[in-house]
């Protein structure tokens, strides 16, 4: 099964910290890093040294911790646990979101990004956590689009245009010596062609700012305090992950616009950050920012088209996108034009184009399955020997030493349909099918 390999993977790429430390420290991801901070210096430093600057160098090989039999399951049971604890504190209710959405990462290119205090530098982690979060994102919302900016030498500069297609947005920050840092960063250049590129978005799309941000200085030519006034007159959203400190200036855009705000502690804390971004944002924060009078925008309703796939055998014609002569294509249903890619909208008729499985895909933001729970002893366990999803045997004996959200006889049920599920399916189901198995909600 994949899902596993992504697992291993996970443990691996947060190993740089120790895991056991990780547990406890990372499930709090949304807890803001600024509260974290203080909290540390009242208890002292001397037990442990999370920020990537306070640790010595870590074989990474040392802090898994094998169990007695000489397995790494227990470490990957733990991380498992980690997920389980944040999908509990998921609101339950559904929530109105956005799934129409459109989001301008803006990278710091200035030299600050040159620092080795996350490895290899800070600008090739960036990089290649931005990658990661682009595939990720336009896999959770497939309605969505990306633009990226940099910052670089006081100006802002447009990397790649707003596009729904995530392979143009890879594109855009695949070549890694076109984007080389240089020169201070200027935060207000940069979010003004951010905000410029948004402007003309209709109003039922989300407006969102990302900021990866790794200097602490900004040099700006004008009152960055009007650009964030703007920002808030236009509902564009704010979010900054830092890399190297919090700056006020930094928390003040994003606690005026209700974005989230963030200081990475190391590599594995950076990536939480970013991953955390990318559910839709509940509509109920944007109302609040707004002021307290405002409620939520009606419901109105929107116009789509599901366009007419040509077959690849189809004779080639002009497609209106790019003005290029191809056989394969979607036809617009009202004006027969024909693009290239879905979902996109119609460069003749303006009307937007999706495929009937995007907005299914998008659809699981609104109505979550609702969180297993687990099964904590076999007294509690039901007759069934098997995963109610895979038929994997039930062990008969609890484990001991499971943790906190981990079922010591690997069982959780649905709340729903009362089947139990192995661990695996639990995070399969969740993560991936996004229905339960048992009761098809
Ligand atoms: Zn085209
Ligand atoms: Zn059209
Ligand atoms: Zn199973
Ligand atoms: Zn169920």
């Amino acid at each position: 099964m994949p899902r596993r390999d992504a697992e291993y993977m996970e443990v691996d790429s947060d190993s740089d910290i120790s895991i056991g430390d990780g547990t406890g420290r990372k499930g709090k991801g949304k807890e803001k890093a600024g509260d974290k901070r203080k909290k540390d210096k009242g208890k002292g430093k001397a037990t442990e040294a999370a920020y990537t600057w306070e640790a010595s160098y870590t074989r990474s090989w040392d802090t898994v911790q094998e169990d007695e039999a000489g397995s790494l399951q227990g470490a990957v049971e733990d991380w498992m646990a980690r997920g389980r604890r944040r999908r509990l504190l998921a609101p339950a209710a559904p929530v109105r979101r956005t799934i129409i959405r459109h989001l301008v990462l803006l990278l710091d290119l200035s030299t600050s990004m040159l620092d080795r205090d996350m490895r290899p530098t800070r600008f090739d982690l960036t990089l290649q956590y931005a990658r990661e979060f682009i595939v990720e994102w336009f896999d959770q919302n497939p309605l969505g689009q990306i633009g990226v900016v940099g910052m670089r030498a006081g100006i802002g500069e447009r990397i790649g245009e707003m596009s729904g297609n995530p392979q143009d947005v890879l594109k855009a920050i695949a070549d890694r010596h076109k984007l080389e840092p240089v020169g201070e960063p200027s935060l207000q250049n940069s979010i003004e062609l951010a905000r410029s590129s948004m402007n003309h978005l209709p109003t039922h799309s989300s407006r969102e700012i990302l900021i990866i941000f790794g200097s602490l200085t900004t040099c700006d030519p004008g009152n960055i305090h009007d650009t964030l006034d703007a920002c808030v007159t236009n509902k564009i959203r704010i979010s900054v992950v830092a890399l190297a400190a919090e700056m006020k200036i930094c928390r003040e855009l994003c606690d005026k616009t209700a974005g989230q705000f963030g200081v990475a502690m190391n590599e594995g804390h950076f990536k939480d950050l970013l991953f955390e971004l990318i559910p839709p944002p509940a509509q109920k924060a944007l109302s609040r920012a707004a002021g307290a009078g405002a409620t939520n925008p009606a419901a109105d309703l929107m116009m789509m088209g599901f366009p007419t796939r040509l077959p690849d055998a189809s004779p080639p014609s002009l497609c209106v996108c790019h003005s290029e002569l191809r056989s394969e294509g979607f036809l617009c249903p009202r004006c027969l034009a024909k693009v290239c890619d879905v979902p996109t909208d119609c460069d003749v008729c303006d009307l937007m184009i999706v495929s009937s499985p995007h907005l299914a895909r998008s659809y699981h933001h609104l109505f979550p399955v609702k969180p297993y729970t687990a099964v904590m002893s076999i007294a509690d366990a039901s007759v069934s020997i098997g995963c109610h999803g895979c038929a994997r045997v039930f062990p008969t004996v609890a484990l001991t030493g499971a943790s906190e959200g981990l079922s010591p006889v690997g069982r959780y049920r649905c709340p729903e349909c009362l089947g139990e599920f192995c661990s695996d399916c639990d995070v399969f189901v969740h993560d991936v099918t996004h229905v339960c198995p048992g009761c098809g909600k």
